[in-house]
C-alpha cells in the first residue's frame, strides 16, 4: 500500500465525496476543495503530493488554477474534464497538466493513473548518465534542463518525461503502447493519442523543422524512435 497526499477539486458533492471515499481506502490522505478559490487556499498552506483537478469549477475555473500551481511548481496535476476537445491545451505548454481523465471515467482507473505518476516523481534518476547530447540538443538529465540550438526550451513534465527516455535509448523502437507503459506508467488503449499529442508538442519545441523531425522519428505502422548519432 502506498500512501500520499492528495488535493481534490471537485463541485460535484456527489463524486467529490465517493472519489475521496475510494482514495483514502487505497490510503491517501485526501483534502477537498469545492471551487478553484477554496483550491488556491488549500495550495498555500502547503503542497500535497498530487492534485486531481476538476476543469469546469465555480469563481476560479481548472484552467486558471492549474496555471496557477504550473507558475510555481511542477507539482503532478490530473484534470478531469467533461470533454475530450481540450486534450492539447490541458497536456500542452498552456497548462502541463501531467494526465487528464474525460468525464464519465473508471475510479480504477484513476487510482492506476495516480500510483503511476506518484511511482515516477517518487524515483530519482538511478542510471549514472548525467547528460545527453546530439547535434544541437542538450538534455542535462540532473537538472531536467533542455537546450536545443543554444536556447533553454520549457517544456512540461511529461514532455520531458518522454524525451528523457526515447533519447535515453537511442534508435530502438518504441510502439505508443510501450510508451504508455513506460512514460505513463499505464496501458490504455483509448489513451495512445495521447503520446501522438506530446511528441507533436515535442518536436514543435525541439524540431527545426517539426514536420520532418530529426530527432524523435516516426517508424510508420510501429512506433516512434530517438535517433541514432
Ligand atoms: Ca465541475
Amino acid at each position: 500500500m502506498m500512501y500520499g497526499k492528495i488535493l481534490l477539486v471537485e463541485d460535484e458533492k456527489t463524486l467529490a465525496k465517493a472519489l475521496k471515499f475510494s482514495l483514502e481506502k487505497e490510503g491517501f490522505k485526501v483534502d477537498v476543495a469545492y471551487d478553484g478559490e477554496e483550491a488556491l487556499q488549500a495550495l498555500a498552506g502547503g503542497y500535497p503530493d498530487l492534485v486531481i483537478l476538476d476543469l469546469m469549477l465555480p469563481k476560479i475555473d481548472g484552467y486558471e488554477v492549474c496555471r496557477e500551481i504550473r507558475r510555481r511548481s511542477d507539482l503532478p496535476i490530473i484534470m478531469l474534464t467533461a470533454r475530450d476537445e481540450a486534450i492539447d491545451k490541458i497536456l500542452g505548454l498552456e497548462l502541463g497538466a501531467d494526465d487528464y481523465m474525460t468525464k464519465p471515467f473508471n475510479t480504477r482507473e484513476l487510482l492506476a493513473r495516480i500510483k503511476a505518476i506518484l511511482r515516477r516523481t517518487g524515483q530519482g534518476g538511478a542510471s549514472g548518465k548525467k547528460n545527453i547530447k546530439l547535434g544541437d540538443l542538450e538534455i542535462d538529465l540532473i537538472k531536467h534542463k533542455v537546450v536545443v540550438r543554444g536556447c533553454e526550451v520549457s517544456l512540461t513534465s511529461k514532455q520531458y518525461a518522454l524525451l528523457s527516455f526515447l533519447a535515453s535509448n537511442p534508435g530502438r523502437v518504441y510502439s505508443r503502447e510501450q510508451l504508455l507503459e513506460e512514460v505513463w506508467g499505464y496501458v490504455s488503449a483509448s489513451d495512445l493519442r495521447t503520446v501522438d499529442v506530446h511528441i507533436r508538442h515535442l518536436r514543435e519545441k525541439i524540431e527545426e523543422h517539426p514536420a520532418e523531425p530529426s530527432y524523435i522519428l516516426t517508424v510508420w505502422g510501429a512506433g516512434y524512435k530517438f535517433r541514432e548519432g
